[in-house]
């Protein structure tokens, strides 16, 4: 009796179907491009509610076009593959270009940085010959780009004289130019000359242009990488175009309507963010955007109380990133942060669901995620999310149903012992229906097709028990219910037969005919109830009995397998089971739909209610 209340107390399935089932989402997250590497990060980003996305390449599509130029002599926009009229102050700003960039275009292939193929096009539009600047120019020293100095330097030597190529972000080049380049003279820079330099940059930047600019020394002898970006000539600055990939604007809606909120971070000009941030929805404001350097100004304090009111950060370097986590994290917040590069790894451990590019991201900075986006793209993190949800409400189901199960079971042990009847199940019983019969239902009820609107709701609160909502009470009541109506056919299984469970002396045939009862009319509720757990509102037939195939199947099943064990005789000299007879059938179907019947009248009265909240 004892080891039969134990076994009944006891899910022995759950461990088992719970990692079943979050690896079966897993997989088919993956189909979608989103790797989860770690399985309990399935849970958190269910209730992510701030999305941190880089802007190029995951917002935008990372196909840059150079539009036009700038130098002191105005600024030009460029035609793709046409003939462009260029001085010679723009050759050099393209010669430049093209020699301190690290991709490769040959035959209408790119390799590399899209940034630098769109430079190296601009070459090609201008009537440079790359081939023979790339050989008279031998790269002989670089001093390789990071997003904390945003620039990005070669040494090249022609015939012994070394020239110094910088390009990177206007803002940091103009700090330490000297010089600029003023029909084809090299004059030293005055403020007039910055000022141009900065409306230039900012009229591109409103026009949602990539801005980058270029700049170059001559030295006598090759010097070390350090002494590189100082004392620059200032040559002049291109603005490339970055399409937003069409589908993200979309994900951002959906996101909204869930509850989410998508936060721009990225190293480019606040302008260029905002005005992508715009078009796609992230903001409205321009007071909603902010540098990395404002981020600097702020009191630490006054930075974390004020974080969680800006939508884009701009300029921004990965330690500032850790800073925006840490202080969106303040606020209770779930966030997840995207990085690609090797200093990204630090924002991606600090937040919630560090999410890597598959495509673009380094292999530390895979190594530091949570998510692996193997499309680079901000739609697959919504969609991530959306699955997670799903997850984690399919594996509340199951959980859910399994200790309903077991609840009845408890129940139903307890109960006799308390009035001092026979066991109504012995131990090898309840282990069949634990192990065997439960968990087809359990681990189909977790491969439920998601809920349409999962994403109109709020995100979950992570701090929210996994009871809430009332599934303790489902769960209670659905148990009770259970360990009732078992208890009524174990009584029956004796009655049919003229005893009653309170005799003391019943023939061991009729205790087991009374057992097989109680066994089958235990299985038999489960397996119908496991329909009433898709919804806890709507009915079997607006959830449709049919949309989860899987379910049907494992029922199915289980009723199979029922007759399988009862029909066999060595199985059911092993349970020790009798063969019921047809009033006894007729009982134990009758019996096994009230839970399942009770449930969608109980349903009812729950949809009624809501209506009249308003839910
Ligand atoms: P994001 O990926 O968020 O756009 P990055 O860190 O890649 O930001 O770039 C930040 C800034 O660094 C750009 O706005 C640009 O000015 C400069 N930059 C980007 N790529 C290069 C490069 N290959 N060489 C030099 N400067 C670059
Ligand atoms: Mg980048």
């Amino acid at each position: 009796m004892s080891v039969s209340l134990a076994v009944a107390a006891i899910p022995e399935g759950l461990a088992a179907i719970v990692a079943v089932v979050l690896s079966i989402g897993v997989t088919s997250m993956s189909k979608k491009n989103a790797i989860i590497k770690k399985l309990p990060a399935v849970e958190t980003l269910g209730s992510v509610n701030i999305i941190c996305s880089d802007k190029t390449g995951t917002l935008t599509q990372n196909k840059m076009t150079v539009q036009r130029y700038f130098n002191l002599d105005g600024e030009i926009a460029v035609e793709r593959d046409k003939e462009n009229a260029a001085t010679e102050d723009a050759k050099l700003l393209a010669k430049a270009m093209v020699l301190s960039s690290d991709a490769t275009y040959e035959n209408g292939n790119g390799t590399g940085d899209p940034t630098e193929i769109a430079l190296l096009l601009l070459g090609d539009d201008l009537g440079i010959d790359r081939k023979t600047v790339n050989a008279e120019n031998k790269r002989v020293d670089e001093y390789s780009f990071d997003s904390d100095r945003k620039l990005m330097s070669t040494l090249n030597e022609n015939n012994g004289k070394f020239t110094v190529y910088t390009k990177g972000a206007i803002g940091n080049l103009l700090k330490i130019s000297t010089h600029v380049l003023l029909n084809g003279e090299i004059v030293p820079i005055t403020d007039e000359h910055k000022s141009k330099y900065n409306d230039a940059t900012d009229a591109m930047s409103n026009n949602a242009l990539r801005t980058l600019g270029v700049a170059f020394k001559e030295v006598s002898s090759a010097i070390p990488a350090t002494e590189m970006e100082k004392d620059l000539v200032l040559i002049g600055v291109v603005g490339m175009i970055d399409p937003p990939r069409s589908e993200v604007k979309e994900s951002i809606l959906k996101a909204k309507q869930a509850g989410i909120t998508t936060i721009m971070i990225t190293g480019d000009h606040k302008n260029t963010a905002f005005a992508i941030a715009k078009e796609l929805g992230i903001a409205e404001n321009i007071d909603q955007a902010i540098t990395g350097q404002d981020i600097e100004d702020f009191p630490e304090a006054e930075f974390t109380e004020k974080a969680v009111g800006f939508r884009v950060f701009a300029r921004v370097s990965p330690e500032h990133k850790v800073r925006i986590v840490h202080a969106l994290k303040s606020h209770g917040n779930i966030v997840s942060m995207t990085g690609d590069g090797v200093n990204d790894a630090p924002s991606l451990n600090a937040a919630d669901i560090g999410v890597a590019m598959g495509i673009t991201g380094t292999d530390v900075a895979k190594g530091a995620s949570d998510m692996i986006l193997t499309d680079d793209n901000f739609a697959t993190i919504v969609s991530a999310i959306e699955h997670g949800r799903n997850i984690y409400n399919n594996i509340k189901k199951s959980v859910i149903f399994l200790l309903t199960c077991n609840l009845g079971e408890v129940v139903t042990m307890f109960a006799a012992i308390l009035i001092g009847w026979e066991a109504p199940l012995i131990a090898t019983q309840l282990l069949w229906i634990n192990l065997i019969t439960d968990s087809f239902p359990a681990v189909a009820l977790g491969m439920d097709p998601g809920s349409p609107d999962v994403m109109k709701e709020k995100p979950r609160n992570s701090k929210e028990s996994f009871f809430a909502g009332g599934a303790a009470f489902h769960l209670i009541l659905g148990g009770f219910l259970i360990g009732a109506l078992t208890i009524l056919a174990f009584w029956f299984g004796y009655y049919e037969h003229g005893y009653s469970p309170f005799d003391h002396s019943v023939p061991a045939e009729i205790v087991e005919y009374a057992r097989t009862m109680a066994f089958m009319v235990l299985v038999m509720c489960q397996l119908f109830y496991s329909l009433a757990m898709r919804h806890s509102s709507k009915s079997i037939f607006q959830v449709g009995i049919f949309t989860n195939k899987y379910l049907v199947g494992a029922i199915l099943l289980g009723i199979f397998l029922q007759l399988f064990v009862i029909e066999i005789p060595f199985m059911q000299r092993a349970f020790h089971l009798q063969m019921l007879d047809l009033q006894g059938w007729i009982m134990a179907i009758l019996l096994g739909l009230v839970p399942l019947f009770f449930n969608e009248i109980l349903k009812i009265f729950i949809r009624a209610r809501n209506r009249k909240k308003g839910v």
